[in-house]
């Protein structure tokens, strides 16, 4: 068991570096190169959320917890933005609430995809959580054979 915690602010440049961390925390579990792509993209997916949904492009902070159990990943990422009334129509492939900026309302199936366990808690006027988990490494590829 490992365990981290970070705390970035909801700049766009932390997208790049939120998925770095996640991806360099993920290596003891010796990760393929497909799931550490995988991994990345559902952070970005998620971090993005938060920076242009959670916080409209304001300032706010984005926390992220990661601990791995075994061959699994755990990943948190919360914000303390708008939050979302209406969870399971989010959830929808291609509903977004800004259409006006080439969002194609496609990151939260992009996360369900990608990886093993996906759920989101929100509170309108709160925030949003988004928590997956990922088994990673020789024995998730077999398994997938
Ligand atoms: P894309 O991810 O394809 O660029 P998108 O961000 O609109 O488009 P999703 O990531 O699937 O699509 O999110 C769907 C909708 O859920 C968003 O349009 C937004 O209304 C809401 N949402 C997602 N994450 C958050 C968040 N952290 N805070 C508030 N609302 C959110
Ligand atoms: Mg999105």
């Amino acid at each position: 068991m490992n365990e981290m915690y970070l705390k970035f602010l909801s700049r766009s440049e932390n997208e790049v570096f939120a998925r770095n961390v996640v991806a360099a925390f993920a290596l003891p579990l010796s990760p393929t190169l497909s799931e550490l792509d995988d991994v990345r993209t559902a952070v970005s997916e998620a971090v993005t959320n938060c920076i242009v949904h959670g916080y409209r492009g304001g300032e706010g902070w984005i926390e992220l917890v990661c601990r791995t159990e075994g061959d699994l990943l755990h990943i948190e990422i919360a914000d303390s933005g708008r939050g979302i009334a209406d969870v399971e129509q989010a959830l929808q492939p291609f509903y977004t609430t800004l259409p006006d900026e080439e969002r194609s309302g496609m990151g939260f199936t992009i996360m369900q995809t990608f990886m093993t366990d996906f759920s989101v808690t929100s509170e309108a006027g709160r925030g949003t959580t988004v928590r997956m988990s990922k088994r990673l490494g020789a024995k998730a590829a077999d398994d997938a054979r």
